[in-house]
């Protein structure tokens, strides 16, 4: 048996177990099981990439099945799109495409099969008896009173529900599995109901439609897929899962195996509520760049490989987290810093007449595509002028002392070109710099001063009368906030303002007339660019920011350690688990005064819960708060905490407020490996939460008082602009403001 498997995730193992002991004869099939009621967004691109790719590795098959068991949310649209986009990705389903609506009436021959055998039932209980008999958490359910029903009568019943002869909700069938059943999930699920609907492939022909877990188990054992992946929130389902496929399946049988949905901050991800941002115009539809869908993604100009690179290094584990979407914009800045050519354009030009090159002239001038890599052959050459266009930022007529590009009197040098110096500034009316001159050192083409004398900045400039005008996009994180969705009852006020700059009146270099259309530069200095796929055309070029070059959220977000690091590996979790709370787990919900839920979480995860048994063994008690943390917060690489106190004391800073959870996060680490008292990590890094209302209300007023405009816009009823200043005070503070305390004051000022 092989003693050091090459495996990079818990669900590898399991396949090289089952491998290793035969159990599938060395066959892998998994399936990606999309619901076509939306578009595919970057989390199923985890699933895709987890499912494609262990088909790959173990020479399996992976089958793409459209889940469309739910004729009211569905759409041939969204299929169509999930093709297209699951294919982008770079993944093939070849002959191994399925729909669960193919598998109606096997479904329904299933069924029968059940109630045959005493294992279901028709209750025509309403909805809301179905809910109340349900009993509650720590109350087991009640028995309906249709469960004893004999087999000829459901059998009949469940005819008739098929042949349509009884309204929408009047019976379900459901499974007769354990009313008493700690795992509210076993209490009789429901496994049809009555729809009156039509559904996009199959019409009128069926009135009763199969439900999530009585279609998805089956349909893999239709399919004979082996390894049966899916999110977290289906373990107690597992058990669902399981009884129904022992009913009505020969072995070997598929199982079902749980992994941590993919979060990203900045973002929601469920496509109910990105639908809701389609519809609601909060964008522009599905595929605006600033959606976190695949085709978003691709149309903003992310490459197919750098969201699998991406998918790796999130890697597959248990624990539930947040990823940082600073990891997917690395990955593509990696992908395209290797790939793009570097080429120059100015986004919002200020023209500098050089007064001594004379006029008419044209020089041709060399420049490298990848001047970063020398081996890397390619070249083009730029026209230079008397009329340099050159960005307005990269001029101040005020300089301070480390601003080291240009100002009047001073020198900068053009990328590639010459050393110039800025002789005379041109203001309109209103006092605003319209035009520059200067002067251009004859002496300095190629950017060297023969005399050696310093120019500090080099800046990215464009022929005026070669410039080719673009429009550019540039795109900020649809979120103005880490998590939208938290503290809120409506996400969307957290949408970012400023998350999408249009500016018209950009330049490019004229090489770029002679490019593939598809082709993404690195402008220089300002970013990964492409021309958009829908809007651009050679009548007016429209290229959209793929990606900042470097992520200037970092300053002020300063990024997670969990960032950039090799993936967790996972312990093989027990093929057979009991899903049922455990005594165990009831006792320490009780003991420590935690929710069931978060037990439940603890409990789950056995190297997250040994260090939640020590440090309570050392500490006699613990808070729910600090079982919280450690579910929710502690990085999964930590392996135990040596010295306790400081870390339940930074838990502690963070429940009373004195410490925000991100600065929490961002000092556990050193807390925990070093054992440093949290004040002190905290006073020497100046990070300590600013929570006094006077402190936070001048800060509110300075921010108010500079936004007027948007003061006015957030008052006439753009309540979205709230983020706006959040993000205003939060940087203003250096992410020290109490955010709770923050936006209650903010809200308060603006009234
Ligand atoms: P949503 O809530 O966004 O609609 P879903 O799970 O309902 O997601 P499905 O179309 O049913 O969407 O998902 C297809 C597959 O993608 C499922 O196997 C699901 O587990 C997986 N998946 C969905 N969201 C994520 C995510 N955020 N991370 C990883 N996998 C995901
Ligand atoms: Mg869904």
């Amino acid at each position: 048996m092989a003693s050091s498997r090459d495996t990079n995730n818990f669900i590898e193992e399991i396949i090289e177990r089952d491998n290793e002991s035969g159990k599938y004869a060395g066959a892998v099939v998994t399936r990606f099981p999309p619901e076509p009621n939306g578009y595919l967004h970057i989390g199923h691109a985890k699933s895709i990439a987890l499912n494609f790719g262990l088909a790959r590795k173990y020479d399996g098959t992976c089958h793409l099945r459209f889940d469309d068991t739910n004729p009211e949310t569905e759409d041939p649209e969204f299929v169509e799109a999930i093709k297209r986009d699951v294919h982008w990705l770079g993944y093939e389903w070849g002959d191994n495409l399925f729909f669960a609506s193919d598998y109606f009436e096997q479904l329904y021959d299933y069924a029968v099969k059940l109630i045959g055998q005493g294992l279901a039932y028709v209750d025509s209980s309403s909805m809301e008896e179905i809910r109340k008999n349900r009993g509650t958490v720590t109350e087991p359910g009640t028995d309906s009173p249709y469960r004893d029903r004999t087999i000829e009568e459901n059998l009949k019943l469940f005819g008739e529900m098929r042949d349509g002869v009884h309204g929408d909700g009047t019976h379900v069938l459901r499974a007769k599995m354990d009313m008493g059943s700690p795992n509210m999930k076993l209490r009789d699920p429901l496994l049809y109901r009555i729809k009156h609907a039509s559904h996009y492939r199959t019409g009128d022909e069926w009135c009763i439609y199969p439900m999530y877990d009585f279609a998805h188990p089956l349909s893999d054992a239709i399919e004979n897929i082996t390894h049966s992946l899916c999110t977290l929130e289906f373990e107690n389902n597992r058990p669902i899962y399981d009884w129904l496929v022992d009913a009505v399946c020969e072995s070997p049988r598929p199982y079902q195996y749980e992994f941590a949905r993919l979060n990203l901050n900045y973002t929601v991800m469920s496509k109910r509520k990105l639908l809701r941002l389609v519809e609601e115009k909060f964008v522009d539809g599905w595929d605006d760049p600033r959606m976190y869908t695949i085709a978003g993604l691709r149309r903003r100009g992310y490459t197919p490989s750098s969201i699998r690179s991406f998918a790796e290094r999130v890697g597959v584990a248990r624990a539930n987290s947040r990823s940082d979407v600073g990891l997917l914009e690395y990955s593509i800045r990696d992908d395209l810093n290797a790939i793009a050519p570097r080429v120059m354009a100015v986004l919002r030009p200020l023209r500098i007449e050089l007064t001594n090159y004379d006029e008419g002239k044209v020089e041709w001038l060399e420049a490298p595509y990848f001047p970063h890599d020398v081996p890397k052959e390619g070249s083009r050459k730029v026209p230079f002028s008397r009329n340099i266009l050159i960005d307005r930022s990269d001029f101040k007529e005020n300089p301070g002392k480390k601003f080291y590009r240009l100002s009047p009197g001073n020198e900068v040098r053009l990328r590639y070109g010459y050393v110039i110096r800025c002789t005379d500034v041109i203001k309109n009316d209103e006092g605003d710099v319209v035009e520059l001159k200067g002067t251009c050192d004859l002496d300095t083409r190629g950017g060297d001063t023969p005399d050696g004398r310093r120019v500090r900045g080099t800046i990215q400039w464009v022929s005026a009368e070669h410039a080719i005008p673009i429009e550019t996009r540039l795109y900020d994180r649809l979120f103005s906030v880490e998590n939208p969705e938290e503290g809120v009852e409506d996400f969307t006020v957290n949408l970012n303002p400023d998350s999408i700059e249009i500016l018209s009146g950009s330049v490019a270099e004229p090489s770029i007339a002679n490019d593939d259309p598809g082709t993404r530069y690195q402008f220089e200095r300002e970013g990964y660019f492409w021309q958009d796929p829908e809007d651009s055309s050679p009548d007016k070029l429209v290229f959209n920011r793929i990606v900042m070059l470097k992520d200037s959220w970092e300053k002020t977000v300063k990024a997670k350690p969990a960032t950039i690091k090799p993936r967790a590996k996972e312990t093989v979790p027990k093929e057979v688990r009991t899903i049922v709370d455990s005594p165990a787990t009831l006792k320490m919900a009780e003991d420590f005064g935690l929710s069931v839920e978060l037990a439940r979480q603890l409990s789950k995860d056995e190297a997250k819960k040994a260090i939640f048994d020590a440090i309570a063994e050392q500490a006699g008690e613990l808070s729910a708060a600090v079982a919280n943390w450690i579910v929710n917060e502690l990085p999964g690489d930590v392996q135990g905490i040596d010295n306790p106190g400081p870390f339940l004391k930074m838990v502690a800073m963070f429940d009373s407020g004195d410490i925000s959870q991100r600065i929490a996060r961002q000092i556990q680490v050193e807390v925990i490996e070093s054992g440093t008292d949290p004040e002190t990590v905290v006073d020497r890094e100046g990070l300590a939460q600013i929570s006094d209302p006077s402190t936070l209300e001048a800060m509110a007023d300075d921010i108010i008082a500079r936004n007027t405009e948007k003061a006015e816009l957030y008052r006439s009823g753009k309540k979205g602009l709230i983020g706006f200043f959040m993000g205003q005070l939060m940087q203003a503070s250096g992410g020290k403001a109490n955010p709770e305390v923050a936006r209650g004051i903010i809200e308060k000022k603006l009234g």
